[in-house]
C-alpha cells in the first residue's frame, strides 16, 4: 500500500540501524520522547527499541488523548448520561477508561444510560436530528487533530438550528503538554522530542518552533511508520551531537511549516483557550486547553448543564501519571499483566488504542528491552 509498505521495509531498517549506530557518540546517553502514543506503538509492534544501540533510549510521552482525560471528566460525562437523560456520544476507547467507583461509559451503558459509540461527529449530528426530543451530547477528545471535525459539527448545528445538540469540550493541546513535561517541579530528563505526526499536520511544524528555542531542546516531526521513527531518531541524534536545537520534519509528505490554514482558522472562529485544564500526570496546564467561545455557548454542554469540576482519584497503585510525564515505564507497574489487562484495564494507558501500557502488553513481551 502507496506510504505504508514502504516504509516498513527491512532492509532499509537494516541500513538505518546501521547508520544510527555509526552515529551515536558512545559515551553520552540519549534519551528522546516520542510525544505520541502512535510512536509508541510502532517503536513496539515492530521492534525498532531492539534495533537502536543500548545508549539510545525511548521515552513514552503524554500523546494519548484518551489517557491524558482525567477520571473527573469521565464522571462528568456519566452524570450526563444519569441525570440529565441525554444520548450521550463518544468514540470507542473512551468507554471502557475507569471512572470512579470501578464505574466506566461502558457500566453505565449497561446500567441503563444512552450512551453510544459513534466513529465521527456526523454520526452524532444524525443522532440528533432523528432525535428532536432529546438532548444529544457529544462528548469531545482529542488534540489538535480532531479539533476541526468538532468545529465542523457545531457550524453544521448551527446552521440546521440543531439546539438538542452539544458538544463536552475536552480538546488539548500538544505544546502546551510539552512545555509542561520539562516546567514540572522535577524534570524528567529529555534530551529532544520525536514531535507529533497527525497532529502536526493541523498546526505545521512551526508550532514547535517557540518550544525548540525556548528549551533548546531538538524536535523532529516524526511519522507512525517504524523507518519514519528511526530516521526521526537519526535526525535528532544528530542534531545533538552537533548542538543544534531546530524542529526538522521527518513527516514531510503530510506536514508542511504551515500546518492546515483553513483547520486552524475554523478553530480560532469556535474555540478559544481554557485559562488552566487539568491533564492526568501533569496536574493542570495553563492554555492547554479549548472550550467553545461564547458565541457558540448554545452548544456548549458544560454551561447547558451547569456540569461541576470534579476532582478525582486515580485507582490506586495504576502509575498511568507518572507514565504520562515519561518518569516511569509500564513495567514499573506491579499491576500490568496481572491485575490490568486489555479484558480488565485500571488506568487509561491498559485501554486505549495508543496507550503505552496497551503497547507493553501487546507488543512489549517480546522486547528484550521492556524488561
Ligand atoms: S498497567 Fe494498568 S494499572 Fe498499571 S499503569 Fe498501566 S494502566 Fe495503570
Amino acid at each position: 500500500m502507496k506510504y505504508i509498505s514502504e516504509f516498513r521495509q527491512q532492509d532499509l531498517a537494516r541500513q538505518l540501524a546501521r547508520a544510527i549506530a555509526q552515529t551515536v557518540d558512545p559515551d553520552r546517553h540519549y534519551r528522546l520522547m516520542e510525544f505520541c502514543g502512535g510512536h509508541t506503538h510502532a517503536i513496539f509492534r515492530y521492534g525498532v527499541q531492539d534495533l537502536m544501540p543500548a545508549n539510545v533510549e525511548f521515552i513514552h510521552g503524554p500523546g494519548c488523548p484518551v489517557c491524558v482525560l482525567p477520571t473527573g471528566r469521565i464522571d462528568n460525562a456519566i452524570q450526563l448520561a444519569e441525570r440529565h437523560d441525554v444520548i450521550l456520544c463518544t468514540y470507542a476507547d473512551l468507554m471502557r477508561v475507569p471512572a470512579t467507583g470501578r464505574n466506566s461509559l461502558l457500566k453505565a451503558k449497561a446500567g441503563g444510560c444512552d450512551i453510544r459509540m459513534v466513529y465521527s461527529t456526523q454520526d452524532v449530528l444524525k443522532i440528533a436530528r432523528e432525535n428532536p426530543g432529546r438532548p444529544v451530547v457529544f462528548f469531545a477528545i482529542g488534540f489538535e487533530t480532531t479539533t476541526p471535525p468538532t468545529a465542523v459539527a457545531i457550524q453544521q448545528a448551527q446552521a440546521e438550528r440543531l439546539t438538542n445538540f452539544s458538544v463536552f469540550c475536552n480538546h488539548v493541546l500538544t505544546p502546551a503538554a510539552m512545555r509542561a513535561i520539562l516546567d514540572a517541579p522535577q524534570p524528567v530528563a529529555i534530551d529532544a522530542f520525536l514531535g507529533p505526526s497527525h497532529v502536526s499536520t493541523v498546526i505545521g511544524s512551526q508550532a514547535y518552533e517557540p518550544f525548540a528555542e525556548r528549551y533548546a531542546k531538538p524536535v523532529v516531526i516524526a511519522g507512525f511508520e517504524p523507518l519514519d521513527v528511526m530516521q526521526s531518531a537519526l535526525m535528532l541524534i544528530r542534531q545533538l551531537n552537533e548542538g543544534r536545537h531546530e524542529v526538522e520534519n521527518e513527516y514531510s509528505r503530510a506536514v508542511t511549516r504551515q500546518g492546515n490554514l483553513k483547520a486552524q482558522a475554523l478553530m480560532r472562529e469556535i474555540f478559544k483557550l481554557r485559562p488552566q485544564f487539568e491533564w492526568r500526570g501533569l496536574g493542570l496546564i495553563a492554555d492547554s486547553a479549548l472550550r467553545l467561545k461564547t458565541d457558540y455557548a448554545d452548544f456548549d454542554a458544560e454551561q447547558r448543564f451547569s456540569l461541576p469540576a470534579i476532582q478525582a482519584a486515580d485507582v490506586k497503585g495504576c502509575e498511568c501519571p507518572a507514565i504520562l510525564r515519561g518518569a516511569k515505564k509500564p513495567q514499573d507497574c506491579k499491576l500490568l499483566g496481572t491485575v490490568c489487562t486489555p479484558e480488565n484495564p485500571m488506568g487509561s494507558c491498559m485501554v486505549s488504542s495508543e496507550g503505552a501500557c496497551a503497547a507493553y502488553w501487546s507488543y512489549g513481551r517480546l522486547s528484550r528491552r521492556s524488561g
